[in-house]
């Protein structure tokens, strides 16, 4: 539980090499777990376990069958028997680990719904993914038909928000920072009874600074006494040491760290072409390649559009989601891409990060990203939970190839170059 208003207080000025340097001062208290990396399939480590052994709420257990998750992850089996218990939790771990289902199970174990409070607040950096949180939370809530959960975001009318705080008000409330805030501030959104505060992609959420001092302003409306979780698949040591400033003698847990990170079960491929050259060898991969559902990924809203045309043009059946859309149009394209409505996605990197869709086996970054963390967001689509996966870069410049680089030497990974032929039982599930 955090008494750390004060720290936060600085968090704006402050100076990440300056935490870099507290964070290996000896002594601190800490708890690490799973400081070594585990490469192996994740299932590995805990497949004795069962979710049975968290004597969860047989509503919640009866919800997890239902998922069909059998074993906790390695993330889950760490973080949820400390976290039920009201620990702060720090944890890293890369995409597609069960990070969500860690808080969203630790809260509703522990969550006793008050009508008319909010007791939970989620935080996270994009729309998408706050629908998607608030997706995952009514899942395992379907037998806790008392427990309600609302999710706001910018770009749809306030007013809506307004109604559903005052005619069905929600015990949970997700969404990204700028939108809470406003409605906190006109005292839409109570924040006074708030219990647990979770930051999702909390180092692209503090990272901008002005996301930071709204997600601090949230922060301080809420009572000191609340338990603290924040999640990412990557985060810097300085980012750490923000992140631990929310909070009290937080569980850490980073998996997979640094260059140990692999991404077990993906394939990964670069080509080297020209950029005009591009257009063709994407058509040819999606016509030889087996897939259920890929993501291509491009550098900008523009190219976006652009290439989602083209794409049509030769009969791929596609859709683009970027940042130059409606708020409602994303919504709605990312909803017919996870109802499997249309296999191919143009994407920029607003879809990046966090995104969940299972089918997802195959990415192709028709752009590199701009960093090697980008791109460990971008291929995480694919390959998913255990999952087989093949993520293929194009690499067009010096750039590119340097970000290429920079993969291979951070994730300990050899990237080869694209083979002729590719069995497709390499990367698809049998
Ligand atoms: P992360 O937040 O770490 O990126 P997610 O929470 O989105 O990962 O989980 C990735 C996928 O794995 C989701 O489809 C989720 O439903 C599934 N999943 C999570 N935990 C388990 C589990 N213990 N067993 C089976 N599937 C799981």
């Amino acid at each position: 539980m955090a008494a750390v208003e004060e720290d936060v207080e600085n968090l704006l000025e402050y100076d990440s090499d300056e935490d870099a340097k507290n964070a290996a001062e000896p002594g601190k208290p800490t708890k690490k777990k799973s400081e070594e990396a585990t490469d192996g399939d994740i299932h590995s480590a805990v497949h004795l376990s069962s979710f049975r052994d968290f004597v969860l709420k047989p509503e919640l257990v009866h919800a997890i069958a239902d998922c069909g998750f059998e074993h906790p992850s390695e993330v889950q089996f760490e973080a949820i028997p400390q976290a039920i218990l009201g620990t702060d939790v720090l944890c890293q771990a890369k995409s597609g680990m069960g990070k969500t289902a860690v808080f969203v199970l630790t809260v509703l174990q522990q969550l006793e719904p008050v009508a008319g409070e909010v007791s939970c607040v989620v935080l996270c950096h994009t729309r998408e993914l706050a629908y998607q949180i608030c997706h995952e939370f009514d899942r395992f809530k379907k037998y806790l038909p008392q427990v309600k959960a609302a999710v706001f975001y910018g770009g749809i009318p306030v007013q809506s928000n307004r109604d559903t705080l005052k005619n069905d008000p929600p015990h949970i409330v997700i969404g990204t920072p700028g939108r809470m805030l406003q409605l906190a501030d006109e005292k839409a959104l109570n924040m006074t009874k708030v219990k647990y505060f979770i930051v999702d992609e909390c180092d692209r959420v503090l990272e901008s600074l002005d996301m930071r001092k709204d997600v601090q302003k949230i922060f301080q409306m809420c009572p000191r006494d609340k338990q603290v979780q924040m999640f990412s698949a990557t985060l810097a040591e300085g980012m750490r040491g923000i992140c631990k400033k929310f909070m009290h003698n937080p569980l850490e847990i980073y998996i997979n760290d640094g260059a140990k990170l692999t991404l077990h079960g993906l394939k990964q491929y670069y080509i080297e072409l020209q950029e005009k050259e591009k257009n063709r060898k994407l058509v040819d991969l999606l016509d030889a390649l087996e897939f259920n559902q890929v993501v291509v990924f491009v550098s900008a809203v523009r190219r976006a559009s652009e290439l989602n045309k083209v794409l049509a043009d030769c009969n791929f059946p596609s859709i683009s989601i970027h940042s130059g859309m409606p708020q409602e149009e994303r919504i709605e394209k990312y909803k017919q891409f996870k109802d499997f409505q249309s296999r191919i996605m143009v994407a920029t990197d607003v879809f990046g990060r966090g995104i969940d869709i299972s089918r997802v086996n195959v990415v192709i970054n028709y752009d590199m990203p701009d960093s090697s963390d980008q791109y460990l967001h971008r291929v995480g689509r694919a390959g998913r939970f255990g999952t087989k996966g093949l993520a293929i870069s194009f690499v067009s410049s010096e750039r590119d190839a340097k970000v290429l680089n920079d993969v291979q030497d951070r994730f300990a990974v050899r990237i080869e170059t694209l083979p002729d032929q590719i069995d497709a039982s390499t990367y698809m599930n049998a």
